[in-house]
């Protein structure tokens, strides 16, 4: 039998979308007695506009929502660290700094990480497209070697993308954009295991797409398995070698590897098991939402807008089981809309199985996007949170 917690304080690990949504309500949790803190080593960085951000289209502040003037506002608390533990018998949550915060109850949105395939190695100096903010120090790095002054020879960038599903295609492109925009040469390669790119999508987008990013001049290689990713190009399991300058992993996402020392119950993708209440199988105490955890009885994609749907069933129940009210479910929805940002101002729009591509999808994406930032802009703009 669970037991409930009827009051004390709330701590919500990782500024992911569905604990935006909350700590922007912290002023409920004041207004029952609860303390709510928020706890991010970083800032929200929003993958809708992450893409645009690589292509030079949106630049990084608009990209990023500092959370602590939106849980300070409402009178919850703010503390830049990065959980490492948690000490479920005593109700505290270990801190990279070394510091231990008590909690009643403790909830986790903290993402997800780049999944390298079983088989493969990887180097160091291989760029992932997560974190978001790495996509960032991706475009700068892109940005100073076309640059007159870098010193690189004459021949052009080489960038190689390994994996060629939404994201994948939507970084070459955007890749390639950016060189446009600077007038620079660099040369794009996806790479996928794939017959085709966007293999999960029909075939007829699938040719579109592939259509689409060789007329820029993006080579496409499939059924091409990497095995290898170094400093300095790529290997194939047939022992082909394609060199590059850049290597940029694509390859989907999987929750945390840390999330397995937590001592709770994982689901087999490595998430955070919950019931759809949101709240652990294993602990009454802890809730998760987004990319880190597994629904029970779904598999749901790793994608921003479940955890946006998911956010006020989490925000109830964090409140209810700190006040020792009963729990609603989440239901995820059947299916939703996608839209890629595909660099030059085209955008592919799906929605099950309609599609466009095209400057109107991303018109609206352009508009979907802004529209979500500004939900959570008030008190940050955006700028660097110190
Ligand atoms: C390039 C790219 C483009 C994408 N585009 C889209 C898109 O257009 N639409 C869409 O729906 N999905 C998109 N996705 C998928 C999307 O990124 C994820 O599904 C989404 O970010 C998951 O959100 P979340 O709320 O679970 O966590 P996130 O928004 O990733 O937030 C996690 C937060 O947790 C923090 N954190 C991590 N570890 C710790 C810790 N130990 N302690 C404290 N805090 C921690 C991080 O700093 C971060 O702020 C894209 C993904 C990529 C890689």
């Amino acid at each position: 039998m669970l037991s409930t917690v009827t009051s004390g304080e709330v701590v919500l690990v990782g500024a992911g979308h569905a604990h935006l949504h909350v700590a922007s309500r912290a002023a409920s949790f004041r207004e029952r007695g609860i303390g709510l803190t928020l706890i991010d080593p970083d800032a929200f960085w929003y993958s809708g506009l992450a893409t645009g951000m690589l292509g030079g289209e949106y630049e990084p502040e608009l990209d990023r929502v500092d959370p602590r003037p939106l849980v300070e506002s409402g009178g919850g608390r703010f503390i830049r660290d990065r959980v490492v533990g948690l000490d479920g018998d005593d109700g505290q949550a270990l801190l990279a700094s070394g510091a231990r915060l008590p909690y009643d109850v403790i909830s986790f949105n903290v993402g997800s990480e780049v999944a390298t395939p079983a088989g493969m190695t990887v180097a160091e100096t291989a760029w992932r497209a997560k974190p978001i903010r790495g996509l960032l120090d991706l475009r700068r790095s892109v940005e100073e070697a076309l640059s007159p002054g870098s010193g690189r020879g004459s021949g052009a960038l080489r960038a190689l993308v390994i994996g060629s599903g939404d994201t994948g295609c939507e970084i070459a492109a955007n890749l390639d954009a950016l060189a446009r925009s600077h007038d620079a040469a660099i040369h794009v390669t996806l790479i996928t295991d794939a017959p085709r790119v966007l293999a999960e999508r029909s075939g007829l987008i699938s040719k579109r797409v592939a259509r689409l990013v060789r007329g820029r001049g993006i080579d496409v290689h499939t059924d091409a398995t990497v095995v290898e990713v170094g400093g300095d190009g790529c290997r194939t399991d047939d022992g082909r070698f394609m060199p590059g300058d850049l290597m940029i992993l694509a390859t989907g996402l999987r929750p945390p590897g840390w999330l397995a020392d937590l001592g709770l119950e994982l689901g087999a993708e490595g998430g955070l098991l919950v019931e759809a209440t949101l709240r652990s199988v294993s602990d009454p105490n802890v809730f998760g939402a987004g990319d880190c955890v597994s629904l029970v009885g779904h598999e749901l994609p790793k994608l921003g807008v479940y955890a946006v749907r998911e956010a006020p069933v989490l925000y109830r129940n964090l409140l209810a089981a700190a006040s020792g009210e009963p729990l609603s479910d989440y239901r995820p929805q059947k299916r939703c809309l996608t839209i890629l940002n595909l660099g030059r101002g085209t955008g592919l729009a799906v929605w099950g199985p309609l599609h466009w591509l095209g400057p109107a999808a991303m018109w609206l994406k352009d508009r979907l996007d802004r529209r979500f930032l500004a939900l959570y802009r008030e008190g940050s703009d955006g700028t660097e949170p110190d």
